[in-house]
């Protein structure tokens, strides 16, 4: 009934976490109204500009413009302490919380092989390498608390297992199945503060 382009406009939009068929159908059709179209061609330069210029930053794989992060680059952040989260959102929500002053790792994803994510598809081997040429002595695990995100850390910490390692996890406050990014920045940062060895 709505022809090709806008079908395939809703099944591109669908593809984005947290919109499901009725909401990728509502922002498809307001989009395509004509009064709306200022705001559909805003944004299809902003995300053409953004898809150009953003990657992933060499070291801890956090998006950027530039070919390493604002926080990999800043000499203040103790390189031997890293921060493992699941994802760019995670990093900025412990950010907030102003209490962390180490590094990152940003997985992308949390292991889940019934959606073909590997070990591969998390750069745990670029992970290996920061640990090794910073001379790395603590780990937080800071994936989420799903089952995905707990079998994340579970893969992590045994993968580390060779390294002498300090290897925590975040504590109290995260609830069961939550992730990072929704909880408050008091609340993280004091998980980070009393982190609990992980192995
Ligand atoms: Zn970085």
């Amino acid at each position: 009934m709505l022809g090709k382009s806008i079908t395939n406009l809703m099944q591109a939009l669908k593809q984005l976490p947290a919109i499901g068929p009725k909401s990728a159908q509502r922002m498809a059709l307001c989009l395509l109204l004509e009064h709306n179209h200022t705001t559909a061609k805003k944004i299809i330069t902003n995300l053409t500009s953004a898809v150009n210029n953003v990657r992933q930053c060499s070291c801890c794989q956090m998006l950027t413009e530039d070919a390493v992060c604002v926080i990999c680059n800043d000499p203040r952040r103790d390189s031997r302490c890293i921060c493992i989260v699941s994802s760019p959102a995670d990093c900025i929500a412990i950010e907030e919380s102003s209490i962390y002053k180490g590094k990152y790792f940003i997985l992308t994803a949390n292991l889940s092989p019934i959606d073909g994510i590997g070990p591969e598809e998390l750069g745990i081997d670029n992970l290996l390498i920061q640990i090794e040429n910073n001379c790395v002595s603590e780990i937080i695990l800071a994936t989420s608390t799903t089952p995905e995100g707990e079998a994340t850390a579970y893969y992590l910490s045994e993968q580390l297992k060779k390294y002498k390692l300090n290897i925590s996890r975040l504590a109290q406050g995260i609830p069961r199945g939550g992730e990072l990014e929704y909880i408050d920045s008091d609340t993280l940062a004091h998980a980070l503060d009393t982190r609990k060895q992980f192995i």
